[in-house]
């Protein structure tokens, strides 16, 4: 493993439940957007796609067939990106509606959100005791890595409870998500902090939302994390400047991680580093 101490995991996140084109008009909403936009990304140097689809309205989406379509694309092309979906894609869907998409078209790694929150201060992100105990089982079944989505330290907690029942397994795999409102601010000092709480032996990346995006790369950079890009979390590349596509973000990590004296995971230096099954 040597070698690979010095690479980092390059997720994008081209699309999420959120944003729309009125946002931002470069955003990919249908599956032929997404898997164009993925593939565009891997050419780019993205070891990871964490992929969300949405509705014929550009709505959050857990639509089965959607997943299909968009998967299927993708892996109808040369793309060897890792495939990460989302288990959320919004807010209320149905635990089975959540459980589909991975083990129906099992792809590498799945989000898994290790606690509900109070979501913009509007509305609850649940995630029920009962459904996080049928959802890491479910995953460990057909070999799908959990993403440990943590929003908020007492997440980390019951990661390390669902540990030790067995719910989860070592070695766990942690996304830090700093800056939505009801969760963590995107502070250097909460990610250090979240950082001091998972077990030894575990792998992590972070980022932070909107305005905190670059603070947490250069952060996680700094503490030994991987990183994660796109238009899910930030459509601005700069202060008042949209995104032109999700590749320009992947193209200037790759610049910072470069000057960082790092290097890229490609993805199957990512699927080592994250034992990830073969694909
Ligand atoms: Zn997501």
């Amino acid at each position: 493993m040597a070698e690979l101490s010095n690479k980092v995991i390059l997720t994008v996140a081209t699309t999420g439940a959120w944003p729309s084109k009125n946002e931002n008009p470069a955003v990919p909403l249908t599956p032929r957007e997404i898997a164009d936009e993925v593939y565009a990304c891997w050419k780019a140097g993205a070891s990871v796609a964490h992929i969300h689809v949405r509705d014929d309205e550009g709505k959050a989406s857990m639509s089965y067939e959607k997943f299909k379509e968009t998967l299927g694309y993708i892996r109808a092309t040369d793309c060897t990106i890792v495939l990460n979906t989302t288990t959320s894609g919004g807010l209320g869907f149905d635990d089975d509606l959540r459980m589909k998409p991975f083990r129906e078209l099992k792809p590498e790694m799945a989000s898994y959100d290790c606690g509900s929150m109070n979501w913009l201060h509007n509305s609850v992100f649940e995630n029920h005791p009962r459904f996080l105990e049928k959802l890491g089982p479910a995953m460990l079944e057909v070999g799908v890595k959990p993403e440990i989505e943590i929003f908020d330290a007492g997440m980390v907690y019951n990661a390390l409870y669902y540990l030790k029942k067995g719910v989860l397994t070592a070695p766990l795999h942690f996304q830090f998500v700093l800056g939505a409102a009801g969760g963590m601010a995107a502070t250097v000092e909460n990610l250090v902090f979240l950082k001091s709480l998972i077990p030894a032996g575990s792998t992590w990346g972070a980022f932070g939302i909107g305005s905190g995006h670059l603070p947490i790369l250069y952060a996680a950079l700094a503490l030994g994390g991987h990183i994660r890009v796109g238009m899910e979390d930030n459509v601005y590349y700069a202060k008042g400047v949209l995104a032109k596509s999700n590749v320009e973000f992947v193209e200037r990590s790759k610049r910072i991680v470069k000057e960082f004296n790092k290097e890229v995971a490609t993805p199957d230096e990512a699927r080592e580093i994250l034992g990830l099954r073969a694909r």
